[in-house]
């Protein structure tokens, strides 16, 4: 069958990255686009299809390189809403530990479905709990990515280093190296999908230097140089961290990053808060990349990512709602504004533009997952847009139809499209149930805590 060719028809706005007028509109055949239309212009082919775009401002799909998707089983959690990470993650592991591939099913599908409501269209997970029962949670995951539509970057992540040997999680939920690099290698075997519109992308993950030994670490980062694989962690959250990194290695935390063979462009860490300007020089020539998490570190107090010193050294920076146990929303165009307002904090209001927050949660996200196909509004790429209107009583009286977005508050898409699909369409997602499935999660949420 041919590829089909859609005009989405002269949008009120369009973010594109060098600020190119595309009030014209965009061309997509099959799953790329194809042009970009100055205003008055139009197609250079005859189009299959015309999208009248007009009260839409389009956007290239969002993209999210942090979350652990489980965690929508335990938001708002009462035990755990005023503490910081190490007490709050104390709390919780006994609890993820009884997680199901039912509940993580269930998990999945709500964390997914939403992002892709919220305008995303390409999801990084970190996944690392593998409890007895669940060895086969990677598996779970790509069938509810599948399911939705989405693309996603899955973190094969893990933990190894428990409570008896020094660590913060308790032993029954560590796994032996030679299981997590075993599982690790099926899963890039059966699921990585490389080249241009892959769809589903398998990363290597050991969870944090409080929870892994070196030797995964270092195991890993071979791994990834062996086959060609993205790595991710947790690194630079909170004091706490830093402090466990000098008693238990005797090193600050970008070193023992160092000492383990991950300081490389492979490389995207989760939050990056506490690093001193040597550091960031490090990091920025390395190129390694920073996912910035401003809800979960306001919430658990842990500190403002230096995104201006990093990018300014050289380092990517995209962004990343986190879980849903310390955000507690999977919801990446408030996210994208949250970056906005916290960063402004920390640089001051002329330096941190909504452009510029939208650029993180696009392109500067696509760079950390590796990928040149995603992440802007370009011929050539992948047919990944967010299309939001703006005929909402929070919109009413504004003006700049970008600014708007963040400023007034966007936490809904209207129409999502994924390599040229319609993922959203008029805010829902066509086949899903979302009555019946937040009824099914609400109940899978209470057993997981019944369960103690
Ligand atoms: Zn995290």
């Amino acid at each position: 069958m041919p590829a089909i060719r859609t005009w989405l028809k002269r949008p009120l706005a369009c973010f594109t990255a060098n600020a190119l007028d595309a009030r014209g509109g965009l061309v997509i055949h099959g799953n790329r686009i194809e042009e970009l239309l100055a205003p008055g212009q139009r197609p250079a082919q005859p189009c299959d299809q015309v999208f009248d775009a007009r009260e839409h401002v389009l956007l290239p799909g969002l993209i999210n390189t942090h979350h652990h998707f489980y965690q929508t089983l335990t938001r708002a959690w009462a035990p755990v809403i005023n503490q910081p990470l190490f007490p709050w993650l104390q709390q919780l592991y006994p609890v993820w530990a009884r997680l199901t591939p039912q509940q993580l099913h269930l998990a999945c599908q709500v964390a997914l479905a939403e992002l892709l409501r919220s305008g995303c269209t390409t999801a990084a997970d970190h996944h690392y709990l593998f409890p007895t029962g669940l060895e086969e949670a990677i598996d779970v995951q790509v069938d509810a990515v599948r399911g939705l539509g989405l693309r996603a970057m899955l973190s094969r992540g893990s933990m190894s280093l428990g409570e008896a040997d020094g660590g913060l999680p308790p032993q029954h939920t560590v796994q032996s190296a030679e299981a997590i690099l075993r599982d690790s290698e099926r899963l890039v075997g059966r699921y990585h999908e490389r080249g241009a519109g892959a769809q589903v992308q398998i990363a290597l993950a050991p969870c944090s230097p409080f929870s892994v030994t070196r030797e995964i670490m270092q195991a890993s980062a071979e791994m990834a140089e062996r086959l060609d694989l993205r790595l991710h962690t947790h690194l630079a959250e909170t004091l706490d961290e830093e402090a466990f990194c000098l008693q238990r290695f005797g090193l600050r935390t970008v070193d023992y990053l160092a000492s383990v063979g991950w300081l490389g462009p492979r490389t995207w860490l989760a939050h990056g808060i506490h690093f001193n300007p040597d550091e960031i020089a490090r990091l920025g020539a390395a190129g390694t990349g920073i996912c910035h998490c401003p809800s979960s570190n306001m919430r658990l107090a842990s500190g403002i990512c230096p995104t201006q010193d990093l990018e300014a050294a050289g380092a990517p920076v995209g962004l990343g709602v986190d879980g849903s146990a310390s955000n507690d929303a999977s919801n990446l165009i408030l996210e994208t504004r949250q970056a906005l307002y916290l960063q402004r904090l920390r640089y001051g209001a002329a330096a941190i533009t909504p452009e510029r927050a939208l650029g993180w949660a696009t392109r500067g996200s696509a760079r950390l997952l590796g990928r040149d196909d995603i992440g802007q509004l370009a011929p050539g790429l992948q047919a990944d847009l967010a299309l939001f209107k703006l005929d909402d009583l929070r919109y009413s009286g504004s003006h700049d139809p970008i600014g708007a977005l963040l400023l007034c508050g966007a936490d809904r898409a209207d129409r999502v499209m994924v390599g040229g699909q319609w993922r959203l369409v008029d805010g829902e997602i066509p086949g899903l149930d979302l009555a019946g499935l937040i009824a099914d999660h609400r109940q899978a949420a209470s057993a997981l805590m019944r369960a103690g």
